[in-house]
């Protein structure tokens, strides 16, 4: 039963026999298990196109280049986040810039987007990049009628959200990174992560110059399409007309990815089930509070925040619990601080940083662990 990690992959298998096959065929990295594995991931978020990638991070660099992030150019997103979500601006030359949080849900807050935007002239922010923060979903019918006041593009970085959604004014459900308000979304099937490939990435959108593009730096800006191509020498010929990388996603991996698809929604009503048992077993500790839910909420973490953080945490890896942080807020590290950015900038995700703790939750967590769990905190906090 002990220890007990704050997230933990799932491996079944089937699973392993999934991985085993591939090693026996003839494709070690790109081959038809990735096109297999995009259609049916576009598929469970209801987009048309969806590429993988070698991780989340390479998903945040290609969308920037895609969609043209540059020297000179400024992009907003949340300091309660992974720095990837930051970091992908700047390895493109860009500039990042931060908007506060909504404390009651730890996600980006718009009305505080629309004071930044405000407080410049038109045009001088490009993108806005908010992140479905824990697995709840950005009200991003709000967000692209922003982002088209101002002229912005939305990457949505939806890494924490697959299966989640949120309700539209007009009633229907959008699932996180379905493309109908962001340009382009990503996620990562790192271990911790719904679906967990040890690394893997995938971008999703409905634009397809987008989606041409990324194809293209996804593999070192190299088209081996004869109706692209500028000349044609022959059979072996091929192009490189931008400058790309090599972010592919194996085979081996991408068959790990479509067996673990299989298991998303039994997965995600897992998660459901032990944030909901959470949410009662707190309804009566005032000193516990949780993050706010939403019907959609995906629940890659369970969120609470309480007084004494640290001495929370240090009680419960004395209890065998390893509980986590998220997150430490991007500008207050050591780097966004060299770029000039300072403590204080952002008082509420600081303040938020300051109490919360990410508690276990994982589909395989069992009630028996949970419940130990719970208990440990009682005991803790003395209720
Ligand atoms: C995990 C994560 C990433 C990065 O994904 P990798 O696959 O680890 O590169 C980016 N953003 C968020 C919010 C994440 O949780």
């Amino acid at each position: 039963m002990l220890p007990i990690p704050y997230g933990r992959q799932h491996i079944t298998e089937a699973d392993i026999q999934a991985v085993t096959e591939t090693l026996l065929s003839d494709f070690l990295t790109q081959g038809p298990k990735v096109a297999e594995f995009e259609h049916k991931f576009a598929d469970y978020i209801g987009v048309q196109y969806a590429v993988a990638v070698a991780n989340g991070t390479a998903a945040l660099h290609l969308c920037a280049l895609a969609l043209g992030v540059a020297p000179g150019q400024r992009v907003i997103t949340t300091p309660i986040t992974f720095a990837a979500s930051a970091n992908c601006v700047l390895y493109c030359g860009g500039e990042v810039h931060f908007a506060d949080i909504d404390p009651l849900t730890g996600l980006i807050d718009l009305q505080q987007v629309r004071q930044l935007l405000e407080a410049h002239p038109k045009g001088y922010f490009h993108g806005l990049i908010p992140v479905d923060f824990a697995g709840l979903a950005v009200d991003l019918e709000q967000a692209r009628a922003l982002a088209d006041e101002f002229g912005l593009w939305i990457i949505e970085d939806a890494c924490h959200a697959p299966g989640g959604f949120f309700t539209d004014s007009q009633g229907r459900e959008q699932r996180c990174g379905n493309g109908q308000f962001a340009d382009l979304a990503i996620f990562s099937f790192h271990p911790v992560k719904h679906i967990a490939t040890g690394e893997g990435g995938m971008i999703t959108t409905n634009r397809a110059d987008l989606y041409d593009k990324l194809l293209m730096l996804r593999t070192h800006g190299i088209t081996k399409d004869p109706a692209k191509m500028h000349r044609n020498h022959g059979g072996w010929y091929m192009e490189m007309q931008t400058l790309g990388y090599n972010y592919r996603m194996p085979d081996m991996l991408t068959a790990l990815g479509i067996s673990q698809l299989e298991r998303a929604d039994t997965g995600l009503a897992r998660r459901r089930q032990l944030a909901a048992r959470y949410d009662e077993a707190f309804a009566g500790i005032s000193q516990v509070r949780p993050l706010a839910g939403a019907p959609g909420h995906a629940y890659h973490l369970y969120v609470i925040q309480v007084a004494d953080r640290k001495g929370l945490y240090d009680f419960l890896r004395e209890k065998q619990v390893f509980a986590q942080v998220h997150y430490i807020p991007v500008h207050t590290m050591p780097y966004y601080q060299e770029l000039g950015w300072q403590a204080g900038a952002f008082p509420l995700a600081e303040a938020y940083y300051a109490h919360c703790l990410s508690i276990p939750l994982f589909p395989s967590l069992t009630d028996e662990q949970q419940q130990y769990v719970i208990g440990c905190i009682r005991e803790f906090i003395g209720e």
